[in-house]
Order: structure tokens, then C-alpha cells, then sequence
């Protein structure tokens, strides 16, 4: 008799009769003869709301208070998730974060989960009630409520799984992970095997299926995950270990990430410790650089380029206008609207013609490329936001529709 945690999203509970829905996806493992446990995150749109009303109040919400604020959201689903099981005959008993205990570090609004109790979770299981455990929250130390970050239940459900040693299924509003958003890209395809690397990076580049740290967590523990939808019954896709995928193809899915802001210095003079005065700037306050680039340099001044979270972006521009005025560059200009179109693949290793074909691809479609980055088993590239839908369209129809024409060198 297996042990699985099953974690419901937020429009998969996001009304009574899909909560009920969603409780029968729970009864029929339980008559399979599995033991479960149900994670829940709040009901859609509520997360949202409660971030509008904090905006009204003030710009920037003190973060712990913050957190109060947001885990209220999963504590109303999850009690209205028991209710619904006990009402179908089910006893199941709702669990806030500190009641299991899921114990955190203390950075509101984006904790990391150091260890989780798992004896009250056991205890439930052996006396035959279904745990129902909030998602997306725990408390720290100091008895502190804390939040995972946006679409943390996933790292709830799989750090869960991690825990007491269970399989991980997702129920999303999707059927699974797919070649590209199904919401941009309508002919695209559901994977039925992705490994923990390539989740991964289509996680981190944008495909919000799976938050990023959940995957991490999986990968770390060896947790497999089966992401599937909570209206229809057909098999979903398997996150596992590298060893287990059969097929590797050069693109595996294709992303856009629409969340970063492009910042130029312009006219930095050419010296050696320039970059990192300015990066260490914007290190020494904590945000994280993504994409650079620097020009050829002319008469001894270059244009240095680099992307931050949009979120980031209003504090990035402040730090490099001062550092900017101090090295003697001439101007600083910050760019919202851009987007990051990716192609991951772990096939890309081996294959050759894949970067040539990406750049093709936009050029053809007449997409200039503002800077581009690469690993080992992706390729992205900054364009123009307004050309984001298309290059993900037109990229999808290259690698996907049109199948593999890049080759992948025999490993054997
Ligand atoms: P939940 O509320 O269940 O956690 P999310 O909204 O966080 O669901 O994630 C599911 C959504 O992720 C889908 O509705 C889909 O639009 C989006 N998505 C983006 N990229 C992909 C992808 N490659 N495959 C599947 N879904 C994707
Ligand atoms: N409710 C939280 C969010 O909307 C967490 C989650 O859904 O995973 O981000
Ligand atoms: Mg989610």
C-alpha cells in the first residue's frame, strides 16, 4: 500500500463543485488501496485579490504581514476540502503549515522549506483520515508564518512527497507538460516523459506548469512527478531522472518569459573593472542579473546591456543611474518590453544546427535579437515583446510540427 500526495491547483478548487470534483480524484486512489495526501492551493483568483487589496493600501506591503495576508488564502481551501471528503464519507482533517510542521527560513514572501515533521502526517494516515495540508505556506523558527513564493504549492506537494517518502501527483488545468504553452501555441504537443533538468529550465525560462523549486526538490530527492489535469482522466507527463527518458530529442519545449526588463548603459568607458562595479552594485542588493551583453567596444567607450526581473527593474535602474554617473557613462535606458523566447532540450548536447536554426527562425519572421544566452541544453533569445506569441509560434512550428531535422550524434 503506496503512500501519494496528490496537489490540487487553484482552478482545480476553484469552486465547491470542483473541490468535490477534485475530492473524487482523491477517492478513487483511496480505493485503489492508496494512502493520501491532499495539498491544496487557494481557490483561483483568490491569491490575486489578496494582493490587489494590499496594493490599495500601500505599494510595497511589509512582507511579514504579507504573508499573513496570503496564507489565509489555502487555510479557506483546504477546511472546505475536508468538509467535502468527510461529507463523502471520507474523515479527513485540514492542516495549516505550522500544524504538520512545515518549518521554513525566515524570507517572507519566498521562504525555502528546511525540514518538514512528518509524524502528525503519519499518525493521521495510520488512523485512516486523509491529511489535507495547505500549500504554498509554512512558519519559521520563531513561529513566524511564511509563503513560498507564487505557485509554491507544487514545492509543498513534492517536498511533502520528498518526506514521507510518497509519489507526487500534480492535478493542474492542463493534461500535462506540453512542447509550449497550450494557451499560445495550439497545436502544441503533451510530453509524456520530461527529465528533472529540462523541467527545470522550461520551469526557469517561463513554463509556470511547475514552480522551479519543486523541481529542484524532485531532482534532489528523487521524487517522481506525474503532472496530469484534474478534469480528464488520460495519463499525464512523467518528470523523472535523465536515465529514464528513451528519447532525446534536440527540443524538447519551447518557452517565453515575459517578467524581465532590459537596462542599457550607454557609452561606459572600456576599462578593465567597470562590469563589476556595476554588478556588484546590484549584487550587493540582492538582484539577480540574467542576460549581459557588451558591445565591441569604439574609441575606448562601449554599450553594456543586462536583464533583471521587471520586478526588480525600478531598483536595478536607481543603483546603475548612480554607478553610471560615478564611471562616466553617458545614459541609461530600461526596456519593460522585451520577452525571452527559450528552446530546451537535452538532446541539445550532442546535436549541431540548432542555434543556426533558432536565429533562422526569428529572422525569417522578421525578429531582431536584442542578446542572446545559452547552457549546455538551451538556447534563449531577447526580442521585442510584441513579437513574443509569434516567435514561440513559429519556433514550435520549426522544431516541433515540422519534427526533427537537427541531427543528434550517435552517443553509442
Ligand atoms: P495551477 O493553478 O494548477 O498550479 P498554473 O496556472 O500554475 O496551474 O499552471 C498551469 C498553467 O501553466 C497552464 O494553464 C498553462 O497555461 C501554463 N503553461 C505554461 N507553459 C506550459 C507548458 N509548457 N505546458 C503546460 N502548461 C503550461
Ligand atoms: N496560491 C498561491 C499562488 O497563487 C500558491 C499556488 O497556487 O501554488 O501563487
Ligand atoms: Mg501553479
Amino acid at each position: 500500500m503506496g503512500i501519494v500526495v496528490q496537489k490540487f491547483g487553484g482552478t482545480s478548487v476553484g469552486s465547491l463543485e470542483r473541490i468535490e470534483n477534485a475530492a473524487r480524484r482523491v477517492i478513487q486512489a483511496l480505493n485503489r488501496g492508496d494512502r493520501v495526501i491532499v495539498v491544496s492551493s487557494a481557490m483561483a483568483g483568490d491569491t490575486d485579490r489578496l494582493i490587489e487589496l494590499a496594493r490599495k493600501i500601500t505599494e510595497f506591503p511589509n512582507e511579514r504581514e504579507m504573508d499573513m495576508l496570503l496564507a489565509t488564502g489555502e487555510q479557506r481551501a483546504i477546511s472546505l476540502f475536508a468538509m467535502t471528503l468527510r461529507k463523502l464519507g471520507y474523515p479527513a482533517v485540514s492542516l495549516c503549515g505550522w500544524q504538520v510542521p512545515i518549518i521554513t527560513d525566515d524570507v517572507h514572501t519566498k521562504a525555502r522549506i528546511k525540514r518538514i515533521g512528518t509524524q502528525r502526517l503519519k499518525n493521521l494516515l495510520n488512523e485512516g483520515y486523509v491529511p489535507v495540508v495547505a500549500g504554498f505556506q509554512g512558519i519559521t523558527e520563531d513561529w513566524e508564518i511564511t509563503t513560498l513564493g507564487r505557485g509554491g504549492s507544487d514545492t509543498t506537494a513534492v517536498a511533502l512527497a520528498a518526506a514521507v517518502g510518497a509519489d507526487c501527483e500534480i492535478y493542474t488545468d492542463v493534461t500535462g507538460v506540453f512542447t509550449a504553452d497550450p494557451r499560445v501555441v495550439p497545436n502544441a504537443k503533451k510530453i509524456p516523459y520530461v527529465s528533472y533538468e529540462e523541467m527545470l529550465e522550461l520551469a526557469s525560462l517561463g513554463a509556470k506548469v511547475m514552480q522551479i523549486r519543486s523541481v529542484e526538490f524532485a531532482a534532489k530527492y528523487g521524487v517522481r512527478i506525474h503532472v496530469r489535469s484534474s478534469f480528464e482522466e488520460e495519463e499525464g507527463t512523467w518528470i523523472v531522472p535523465e536515465d529514464e527518458i528513451m528519447e532525446k530529442v534536440a527540443v524538447r519545449g519551447i518557452t517565453v518569459d515575459t517578467k524581465e526588463a532590459r537596462i542599457t548603459v550607454v557609452r561606459v568607458p572600456d576599462q578593465p573593472g567597470i562590469a563589476a562595479k556595476l554588478f556588484k552594485a546590484l549584487g550587493e542588493a540582492h538582484i539577480v542579473v540574467d542576460m549581459i551583453v557588451q558591445n565591441v567596444s569604439h574609441e575606448g567607450f562601449t554599450d553594456m546591456s543586462f536583464t533583471v526581473s521587471k520586478n526588480d527593474a525600478p531598483k536595478a535602474e536607481e543603483i546603475v543611474r548612480k554607478v553610471a554617473t560615478e564611471i562616466g557613462a553617458s545614459e541609461v535606458v530600461r526596456d519593460d518590453r522585451v520577452a525571452k523566447v527559450s528552446i530546451v532540450g537535452l538532446g541539445m548536447r550532442s546535436s549541431y544546427g540548432t542555434a543556426a536554426k533558432m536565429f533562422e527562425v526569428l529572422s525569417k519572421n522578421g525578429i531582431n535579437i536584442m542578446a542572446i544566452s545559452t547552457s549546455e541544453i538551451k538556447i534563449s533569445c531577447l526580442i521585442d515583446e510584441k513579437y513574443a506569441e509569434l516567435a514561440v509560434r513559429s519556433l514550435h512550428e520549426a522544431f516541433v510540427e515540422d519534427g526533427e531535422e537537427i541531427k543528434v550524434e550517435n552517443e553509442g
